[in-house]
């Protein structure tokens, strides 16, 4: 039942610390983190030129269940999430049916039990079938399990449901997580609106369809004093708003996700169905303004925004595919590659927007090599180098626009409530 992870560089953002320790663990749970620690009872995990890291929570995944098991399921999302050294997911619930009253709430978090590899939460929605219309139940939906509201897939159209939408989750303590989107300005545009789309001939999605979206809800939120989440924030003008509404006292907080500060609508070139998401690939600018966010604090956290696929969506007219890219195998290695290596993060900052200040978001005592804390860790070499190969994903889906690209920082173990649950 004991275990020591030995020799490793433990980064634990929760206490700032970082620094060679070893890491006895017990029942699942962290009992000791101190240099040379020995037991002769416990099996030891050499971590040798390795960081030792709480396990990643990635607050934005599309496990697909129930409904679209042919793109993932709960299992193979789960797999995934493990090869990438993430221990705890959130659930969007734009499944079919979506996740909108207890039952469901109830099936998706005993679906992720039954895989048994990693904490699999979930989100209920915020209106009833993801409508826009009529709120969920939502008092009922938190005592089930769900930990946050969100109508993800889709915006909430009507400024008016918004507001109540955010009354009644603030009555309850729950933070909504806002897909921000204005649909009459994206009038079926395909990606960003820009050069590229212009040169391919597509129609574009200005950047206004998201910004206006993040400003009309911080500002409805503001009001209340309710917690709003904004979801895969992509432009400039959105994270503005964002840190204005922080400066002011607001409790908004926001992620984005790895495509955003690693590639441009450039990667849509060639009609280039991987790179098609939403909301779309934008420019230089809006990429170094989140990486910018990202250091500065104003984006807290890094989510994936999992979307697996079949291929038959994504092997059609760019206009037609589906939108998301499969995230959970490719995130630290973006994150690293990305923004440690190029001097922009540190580290511990990666570790906090990946795992701690997530955990914090979503309040699930995760995120963490706190003594008492429950055994969730990553064990990665930062410096290992890669090429991505998504034959190999755990992932059901293999729509990835980094594939055969040379990433560095590899996940070797990952190990959940003390249980190993990925080794390379
Ligand atoms: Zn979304």
């Amino acid at each position: 039942m004991k275990q020591i992870i030995k020799n490793g560089f433990v980064i634990n953002p929760a206490q700032g610390f970082s620094g060679k320790a070893d890491i006895l663990i017990n029942y699942g749970v962290i009992e000791r983190v101190a240099e040379n620690i020995n037991d002769y009872d416990a099996k030891v995990i050499d971590a040798e030129n390795m960081i030792v890291a709480p396990g990643l929570v990635d607050l934005h995944v599309h496990f697909r269940e129930p409904g679209y098991e042919h793109k993932e399921n709960i299992l193979t999302g789960s797999r995934s999430a493990a090869k990438g050294g993430v221990t705890t997911v959130l659930c969007m619930p734009n499944t079919n049916p979506p996740i909108d009253n207890a039952a469901l709430v109830e099936y998706v978090i005993n679906r992720g039990k039954k895989a048994g590899l990693i904490n699999v939460l979930t989100t209920g929605c915020v209106t009833k079938g993801q409508k826009g219309e009529e709120l969920t139940e939502m008092a009922e939906l938190k005592e089930s399990g769900a930990v946050a509201f969100s109508d993800d897939g889709r915006p909430v159209s009507s400024s008016g449901i918004m507001r109540r939408a955010l009354q009644y989750a603030n009555m309850i303590d729950m933070p909504i997580m806002d897909h921000c989107e204005d649909l009459s300005l994206v009038d079926n545009g395909s990606m960003n609106d820009g050069f590229t789309s212009t040169y391919l001939g597509l129609r574009g999605i200005p950047k206004s369809a998201e910004s206006a979206a993040v400003s009309r809800d911080i500002l409805l939120a503001e009001e209340l004093g309710a917690k709003l989440h904004i979801c895969h924030i992509s432009t400039k003008n959105s994270i503005e708003a964002v840190r204005a509404a922080k400066a002011r006292g607001a409790r908004i907080t926001a992620e984005t996700a790895p495509h955003y500060f690693a590639l441009t609508d450039k990667a849509c070139d060639g009609f280039n169905t991987n790179a098609k998401m939403n909301p779309p690939l934008r420019d230089d600018e809006d990429v170094e303004a989140i990486i910018s966010a990202l250091a500065d604090g104003t984006i807290d956290a890094i989510a994936t925004d999992h979307a697996p696929h079949h291929s038959d969506d994504k092997r059609i007219e760019f206009e037609k595919a589906a939108n998301g890219i499969v995230g959970l195998e490719t995130s630290l290695s973006l994150g690293i590659t990305y923004l440690v290596k190029t001097g922009r993060l540190s580290m511990m900052q990666l570790i906090e927007k990946m795992s701690t200040k997530p955990a914090e978001i979503i309040n699930c005592g995760r995120g963490t090599l706190n003594v008492g804390a429950p055994a969730d860790i990553v064990i990665f070499d930062e410096n290992e180098k890669y090429t991505v190969d998504a034959s190999t994903f755990a992932s059901k889906g293999k729509n990835t626009p980094f594939n055969n690209m040379e990433l560095y920082g590899r996940v070797h173990r990952t190990i959940t409530g003390g249980k190993t649950v990925f080794s390379l």
